[in-house]
């Protein structure tokens, strides 16, 4: 192969290298973020739980003092039966003591339904918690995981963008433009491969003369279409085909 199509093989391989990098560096902070929300969402589960137990609790102090007014009302009606002179004036009293006692039940029964809606909202709380506690676990190593990525990709970009510079220090520089010129409208894919005749990357079936051109990988030929500098990968072997099996007897 001639060097200067190694080069630019290399160049293509180096920039690719940068190019995959920088991309998955530029993803990282919407994926710090996507990790920050999902605990947000995580967190504001068990606020709103909270919430509701909270205005649970509240409905039930106002019934408990409801049914503390009521049982208030029957103590003292019963208090008064015994001063009361007339049969009327005692049936008035019973019935209004009764009355009371009615409403003092219905009190109670209510702070009991909210006693039950409560211990529901306190098992939602336990859940929302074990998921949140759940969820800053996965945040937590997720972003541990990123940040060592980011590490190793940030090695990887300075280590590929030094040997990029003493790459091009060795290159023709119109070969260099070339490429350049190249990568800037092919979204940074200037040189690529072909071992059946077809340009790997636009797919187009480049002439018999030009394929044949690119079999002796030793001069820059461009692929008519795209533009892109092709050499010559041999095809890879075809596989051995398995001696057919005698029938079973
Ligand atoms: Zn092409």
């Amino acid at each position: 192969m001639s060097p200067d199509l190694e080069r630019l093989i290399q160049l293509q391989q180096l920039a690719s290298t940068i190019e995959e990098a920088r991309q998955r560096i530029d993803s990282h902070p919407h994926q710090l973020a996507d990790a920050d929300a999902r605990l947000a969402e995580a967190t504001e589960h068990v606020e709103a739980a909270k919430g509701r137990l909270a205005a649970s609790q509240g409905v039930r102090r106002e019934l408990e003092k409801q049914a503390a007014l009521y049982q208030g009302r029957v103590s003292k009606f019963k208090g008064q039966l015994s001063a009361v002179k007339t049969n009327r004036e005692y049936q008035a009293m019973q019935h209004e003591t009764a009355t009371a006692e009615q409403e003092f039940s219905a009190a109670e029964e209510k702070v009991l339904e909210q006693m039950l809606d409560a211990d529901l909202i306190a098992a939602d709380i336990a859940k929302a918690e074990a998921a949140l506690a759940t969820r800053k676990k996965e945040v937590t190593a997720e972003k541990a995981s990123l940040e060592e990525e980011l590490a190793t990709l940030q090695a990887t970009m300075a280590e590929a963008t030094v040997a990029r510079e003493t790459l091009l220090k060795t290159m023709d520089s119109g070969l260099v433009a070339l490429f350049e010129q190249v990568a800037k409208v092919r979204k940074g894919i200037a040189v690529c491969a072909t071992h059946d005749g077809l340009c790997s990357v636009c797919h187009v079936r480049l002439r018999p003369q030009v394929f044949q051109q690119v079999r002796q990988n030793d001069s820059i030929v461009q692929c008519d279409v795209c533009n892109r500098i092709l050499y010559f990968v041999p095809p890879p072997a075809p596989p051995k085909a398995e001696p057919a099996a005698a029938p079973a007897q």
